[in-house]
């Protein structure tokens, strides 16, 4: 299966926080540890990421009420899917992972230094996100090339694909193990590290659409000013 290549990606200090679940603005004006943390744990938690990330490709051959079927009579289903993929050409499956070094790190420091070991969870979710945007947008460029266009990420878990159905659908159509990624029974992915989703491409999609408004916590959400 194809593996991307080695794709450019930061990761910010804002995003660290956001990645702890941590309100950067509130940090930065009243948690001044929290921010040195963050801070401490970016420069020591790049040095143990592996990103790697592995597609497929896949023609789209029919869209049916809550299905649809790919080429190799693979499926995604659910009405998430099939209203936000309605109009695709075909459909890119998407596996990103920054490894277990950096949850290994975080869980080394859980006792002797638990803000550390926060911080360092928080440069790994980070970097997970951060990957796997770089990776849409690798696509995204890919199908501008070409005069079309992607859709927003869908990832199991937004409203209509629950985790226990979309993550088998993806882990059916990637070998996970090509990068050393599993999924457990419970839905989870490890390393947890790790970013599944799918992207339409085509010519014709809401370009208005958000993940955001996709998403089952939208309700008591306060970070949707970022990337989602
Ligand atoms: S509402 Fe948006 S910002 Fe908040 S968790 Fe969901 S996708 Fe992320």
């Amino acid at each position: 299966m194809p593996l991307l290549p080695a794709l450019p990606f930061s990761v910010t200090i804002d995003q660290v926080l956001l990645g702890q679940g941590a309100n950067p603005a509130v940090i930065r004006t009243r948690r001044p540890r929290l921010l040195s943390a963050a801070e401490r744990a970016l420069a020591e938690g790049l040095s143990l990421l592996t990103p790697r990330a592995l597609y497929r490709q896949l023609r789209v051959e029919a869209i049916h009420h809550e299905r649809i079927v790919l080429e190799g009579g693979y499926t995604l289903s659910g009405m998430l899917v099939t209203r936000q993929l309605a109009g695709a050409e075909s459909v890119v499956v998407l596996l990103c992972t920054v490894g277990d070094d950096i949850e290994k790190q975080s869980q080394h420091y859980l006792e002797s230094d638990p803000l550390h070991s926060l911080a360092l969870y928080g440069v790994g979710s980070a970097a997970a996100e951060a990957l796997s945007i770089a990776a849409c947008r690798y696509f995204s460029e890919q199908a501008h090339r070409e005069g079309q266009m992607t859709t927003i990420p869908l990832s199991p878990g937004l409203e209509g694909w629950p985790v226990g159905r979309g993550q088998p659908e993806i882990f059916q159509i990637l070998d996970g193990a090509e990068i050393g990624v599993e999924l457990l029974s419970s839905g989870v992915m490890r390393p947890v590290k790790s970013v599944s989703l799918v992207l339409g491409i085509g010519k014709q999609f809401d370009p208005s659409a958000r993940m955001c408004d996709l998403c089952a916590r939208r309700e008591s959400c306060t970070f949707q000013s970022h990337d989602a």
